[in-house]
């Protein structure tokens, strides 16, 4: 590949000079726009499938690059893992992160009280699943092709795709990508890609331009959103030390594989919160403490570090606020937005195609696809409840791996078919993300008391007669064998036999109240 730069406009035009004589696949050149799970995760896929020429747009300024409120852990659970085995990093990934089957949380009440428990939504059963901080999880990744696939793999940080155009090819009838990005000190790159793979996130530019080519004649690239009972919620993390005292006296420290939560000391729905930490294996990392709650709580209203102390040092009595929040954290804490939870939200189109004619001197016109495939939060964007985000997204690569291995590595074979595979489980995992566990965050606490009482009942009930009730969605999910749509038809179907079993009962109820009525 070569890079032609024209000093005048400061533009760079990238064009593959050995088109004709290289092999289908390698002969494709791949531009990625983002470098998070889904884009880097695609580019590695590629880059051991053969292909070269791969470039990734990341407009972060490394892997690594620390963002308070993006500071999540992802649990990596076997559909995830189907990935990691698939690259070989499976025994890396275990080294750098906490494994589920040791996960222990430690509540810590406001009068100071701790109880520890082993959290009991860990199937043993399963295939042990990984904790581990997104940014850790992402640096693996970009370290993976640092250090095997250099010469086919270039990610460009501080890389902003800014612009989508679909251009006449000169001489000949079809049509060609280009891709314009902007790097921070304003320097543009143009970029013409066989291939392009979107994965730059919910807020995605490639599926915006694609859903502004094709609104005239669908939908497909638009997302459609669902309700969810946590998707209103709202959320900001505070950044604790590592090892942080526990208590006043200073006399127990937290420990970093240990997950807390930190119960405040008031009642009432518009103050009262948790804090919520997860496990990590680095000792020295700083801890991310997740605060969760509605839109209107006054967590929300802090304007600035006095007010963020005054708040905490009410709410967490507990715990010696000053020594643990920094100034700096306080006043961050206080000027940050945070975040919302977004609605679960899919869209149907998963890839496009153009028509591209490529001129191949003495062997006559050759037509070939130029496309645009899409993966990750671009195409399923839902609240943390289920855990699912970063394995969904591995779970897209590895689809779109078994549709290039179907089809030789053809594109215009291999994009249709990672849509039909792969379009009716999104549509199920955005399904369960509405019914699976969205009350876990306590918004509404008889809701949520509910929600634990019908868990607990499919728990017991498939317990008692596992060939006719299925456990509860959100345990079901961490059986990766299952296919989203798999683990939908198993709670839908429970779902229907309770409704059967209710009927009855008020049926029964009823006759036996008119029989002694009559009596
Ligand atoms: C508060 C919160 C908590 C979460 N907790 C969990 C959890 O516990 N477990 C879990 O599995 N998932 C969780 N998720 C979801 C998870 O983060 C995503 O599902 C996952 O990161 C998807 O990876 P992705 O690569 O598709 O998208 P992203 O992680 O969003 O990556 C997209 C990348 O594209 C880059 N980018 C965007 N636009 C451009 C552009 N124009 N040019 C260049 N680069 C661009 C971004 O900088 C980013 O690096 C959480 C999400 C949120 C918001």
């Amino acid at each position: 590949m070569k890079i032609i730069a024209d000093a005048n406009t400061n533009i760079n035009m990238l064009t593959d000079t050995h088109a004709a004589e290289k092999t289908n696949h390698s002969r494709q050149n791949v531009l990625i726009v983002g470098g998070g799970p889904a884009g880097l995760a695609t580019a590695l896929m590629l880059a051991k499938r053969g292909w070269t020429n791969i470039t990734v747009l990341e407009k972060r300024a490394t892997a690594d690059y620390y963002e308070p409120d993006k500071s999540f852990n992802y649990l990596i659970d076997g559909r995830g893992q189907k990935f990691t085995d698939f690259l070989g990093i499976t025994d890396k990934l275990i080294e750098i992160s906490v494994p589920s089957k040791e996960f222990y949380l430690t509540e810590i009440k406001a009068n100071g009280s701790k109880k520890t428990f082993q959290v009991p939504f860990v199937d043993p059963k399963q295939k042990t699943a990984y904790w581990i901080p997104r940014r850790a999880f992402v640096l693996l990744l970009y370290q993976e092709i640092e250090r095997n696939w250099q010469d086919k793999i270039t990610v460009l940080f501080n890389t902003t795709c800014v612009e989508i155009n679909k251009i006449a090819q000169e001489n000949a009838e079809g049509e060609q990508l280009e891709v314009v990005s902007k790097t921070q000190n304003g320097s543009v790159t143009k970029f013409e890609p066989q291939l392009l793979v979107g994965c730059d996130g919910i807020y995605s530019i490639v599926r915006n331009t694609l859903k502004e080519w094709d609104k005239s004649t669908s939908d497909r690239f638009e997302m459609k959103c669902f309700p969810s009972p946590s998707s209103k919620l709202r959320y900001k993390v505070l950044s604790l030390p590592p090892n942080f005292p526990l208590d006043n006296s200073g006399e127990e420290h937290a420990v970093c594989t240990m997950s807390y939560a930190v119960r405040s000391a008031f009642r009432d729905s518009r103050r009262t919160l948790s804090l919520g930490l997860l496990p990590i294996k680095n000792p020295d990392e700083f801890r991310s403490a997740n605060i969760i709650r509605l839109p209107n709580h006054e967590i929300w209203k802090l304007k600035n570090s006095e007010q963020v102390y005054n708040f905490l040092e009410q709410a967490f009595p507990q715990l010696p606020i000053h020594q643990i929040v920094s100034p700096e954290e306080a006043a961050r804490f206080a000027s940050s937005e945070g975040g919302y939870f977004p609605p679960p939200q899919y869209c149907s189109g998963l890839h496009f195609e153009l028509r591209h004619k490529q001129v191949n001197q003495g062997m006559g016109d050759r037509s070939s696809t130029v496309g645009v495939v899409l993966l990750g939060d671009t195409i399923h964007c839902f609240p943390p409840d289920i855990g699912q985000g970063v394995n969904s997204a591995l779970e897209d690569v590895c689809v779109l791996n078994e549709a290039l291995s179907k089809n030789d590595d053809d594109i215009s074979g291999a994009l249709p078919l990672y849509e039909s595979l792969r379009f009716a489980d999104v549509k199920a995992l955005i399904r369960l993300a509405q019914i699976a566990f969205p009350w876990q965050y306590n918004q509404a606490p008889l809701r949520t008391k509910l929600w634990s009482v019908n868990t607990l009942l499919r728990f017991l009930l498939n317990r008692l007669l596992p060939q006719i009730f299925s456990p509860p969605a959100f345990f079901l999910i961490r059986n990766y064998q299952l296919s989203y749509q798999e683990i939908l038809v198993k709670a839908q179907r429970t779902t229907q036999i309770l409704y059967v079993l209710g009927l009855i009962m008020i049926s029964g109820f009823l006759a036996s109240v008119f029989r002694l009525v009559q009596i």
